[in-house]
């Protein structure tokens, strides 16, 4: 089975990141019927900070959270790594500094309690671009920053020169606060945190989401079976298999891949002035990062929904040494796909939507802070607590038209989007 068909992630290859077994602690599997007040379906950012807050908000609560995969396999541990705490798009400047203040919060609270041997200290976040037109976008960007009060530097070549020791980019933005973390020990290190009364299943898919008796939610695994009056969605681009989002939400793989660690000399060259992680000017654009282990990771590449591990490798090293022509000798040692849910306009579908039943879906990519903040304030909504107008500051997603209008309409934008991305792929 693949993951295009299924209602979980099953995916073609392993990731770089999870080669850190000491990390690696095992969480039962649901077995039987049972019955509990809140099961979350989905154990990445957004899953866990729900259950956490639950956990704080209401200590009496019996928490469930069903993970399809082990912890931190799935996109949670396959991603870039970027924490970041800049909000780039908004509906006003006023918004995206409003933004930026909680994600920043948001972030303080993640480094107070779960960085701890996740984190790369010092390393230096910056956007990149190597074309006129991304140049062009890097200056839009910068005037949105400078009016929400975002703190920013530009960088011209001879900064982004010496930082990357590549010729390739010609002007940057130095976004000071963001994080690079490896995300494999991140959301290992979240699951470690939960409170005694929150119980973690792995392999325990959500196979089926119904109305049970008495008001309760019915959720079915391959082994067993919940009954609870709350239920919350946090499975992302997966959440339209169990019937939610389904006219706003799309799955895209995305794909990412690692050099072998490099020599001591090469990889210093590479970054003189420490480590750095580059976020792309155009959105289709390669994001890059050196790691702890001295290697270069590369994220790049879109398929709609399905995974594409045939062309994935050479498409990322062509990008790479375009950039680094050095790393021809080395290439990547690894590479691998993953999820991410993508709505129209990048809002995320955020709420209740019958009663006893939440979601928080559509991460748009960048998901490790905004799944931590929304996951947070969609326990705060199900306990009564005081939460953030996710509306007003994220927005609403916009509808999509059904199959096969919908992949027709995906791939004549993301044609358009790859032609203007240029070299910033
Ligand atoms: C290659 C790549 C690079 C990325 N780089 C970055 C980055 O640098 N920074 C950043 O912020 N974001 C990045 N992202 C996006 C980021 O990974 C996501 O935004 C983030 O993981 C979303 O968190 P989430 O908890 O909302 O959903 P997910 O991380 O997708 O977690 C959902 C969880 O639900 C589980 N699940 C799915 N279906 C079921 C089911 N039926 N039953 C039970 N469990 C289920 C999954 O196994 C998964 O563990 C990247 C993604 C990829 C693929």
């Amino acid at each position: 089975m693949s993951t295009s068909g299924s209602p979980y992630p099953v995916y073609q290859s392993t990731c770089g990141w999870t080669d850190t077994p000491s990390l690696r602690r095992t969480h039962p599997r649901l077995k039987g019927a049972q019955t509990c007040d809140a099961v979350i379906i989905g154990a990445g950012y957004t899953g866990i900070a729900i259950a956490k807050q639950l956990a704080s908000q209401m200590p009496e609560l019996d928490i469930r959270i069903l993970e399809a995969e082990t912890i931190g396999s799935g996109s949670p541990g396959r991603n870039s790594g970027f924490v970041l705490e800049h909000a780039f798009t908004a509906a006003s400047t006023a918004t995206a500094g409003a933004l930026y203040e909680h994600y920043k919060t948001t972030q303080d609270e993640m480094r107070a309690t779960v960085f701890q041997g996740a984190y790369t200290p010092e390393a230096r976040i910056f956007k990149g671009a190597a074309t006129q037109r991304g140049e062009k976008k890097l200056v839009a960007l910068a005037q949105l920053l400078e009016k929400s009060g975002q703190p920013f530097e530009w960088m011209g070549y001879d900064r982004m020169r010496s930082i990357t020791g590549s010729r390739y980019y010609r002007a940057g933005l130095n976004l000071p606060g963001n994080s690079l973390v490896n995300p494999y020990a991140l959301i290992s290190n979240l699951a470690h945190s939960l409170q005694k009364q929150i119980t973690l299943y792995e392999e325990s898919p959500a196979t089926r989401l119904s109305r049970g008796a008495s008001d309760k939610w019915f959720i079915a695994t391959p082994e067993g079976s919940l009954q609870a009056p709350m239920v919350f969605l946090a499975n992302n681009a997966f959440a339209t298999s169990l019937g939610i989002g389904n006219a706003y939400s799309v799955k895209i793989f995305t794909y990412a891949g690692v050099t072998p660690p490099l020599p001591p000399d090469l990889f210093a060259a590479l970054a003189p002035e420490g480590h750095w992680g580059l976020l792309p000017a155009h959105r289709l654009g390669s994001t890059l990062r050196t790691t702890d282990d001295g290697r270069l990771l590369i994220r790049g590449f879109y398929g709609y929904e399905h995974e594409d591990n045939d062309s994935t490798r050479g498409y990322l090293e062509q990008s790479l040494f375009s950039r680094f022509p050095e790393l021809r000798h080395y290439g990547l040692e690894k590479w691998w796909g993953g999820t991410t849910s993508l709505t129209a306009n990048g809002a995320p579908l955020w709420g209740q939507f019958e009663k006893g039943l939440f979601a928080s879906i559509g991460c748009n990519g960048v998901g490790i802070l905004k799944g931590t903040l929304l996951g947070k304030q969609l326990a705060n909504l199900a306990t009564g607590q005081p939460s953030m107008d996710v509306q007003r500051l994220m927005g609403r997603p916009g509808w999509m038209p059904p199959e096969p209008i919908r992949h027709i309409g995906f791939n004549m934008v993301s044609a358009v989007e790859r032609r203007l991305a240029g070299a910033e792929r």
